[in-house]
């Protein structure tokens, strides 16, 4: 298990992005999450990423976070090996998860949130790899 990726949310992609890149950074892919409402750009650093995260709506989980408390950190993702095994675990143990179901993000992962009530008030993002093949 490793940290997948931090999650930073963000006003603007293009300023963010400028950073990373004035650091030496590449910059990956950009893509919309239509489902999030969240525009992303992945940054990877060593074995994990920063994934900037920009509202592609006012009602997106990340303009209302930015409205609450400006921009800056929004999630921790730890990748898993058994996403579903997992979920079932923390379910029974009656740990708060921001959805019930187990999503598909971007590049095809799988994903699901813990509410920061059950995780020392840090959104943490549990992930998964796509199968790898398809
Ligand atoms: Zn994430």
């Amino acid at each position: 298990m490793n940290i997948d990726h931090l999650g930073v949310a963000v006003k603007s992609l293009a300023a963010a992005r400028s950073l990373y890149e004035d650091l030496g950074m590449k910059v990956l892919h950009e893509e919309t999450v239509e489902g999030e409402q969240v525009r992303l750009a992945m940054v990877p650093l060593g074995e994990s990423r920063i994934e900037l995260l920009e509202a592609t709506s006012p009602e997106s989980p990340i303009a209302r976070f930015i409205q609450k408390r400006g921009e800056g950190l929004h999630h921790v993702a730890v990748r898993v090996r058994d996403l579903a095994a997992t979920v079932e675990r923390l379910k029974k143990k009656g740990t708060r998860l921001v959805s019930d179901d187990i999503k598909v993000g971007a590049g095809g992962h799988l994903y699901v949130f813990v509410h920061p009530a059950s995780a020392g008030g840090v959104l943490l993002e549990l992930c998964e790899d796509p199968p790898q093949g398809v």
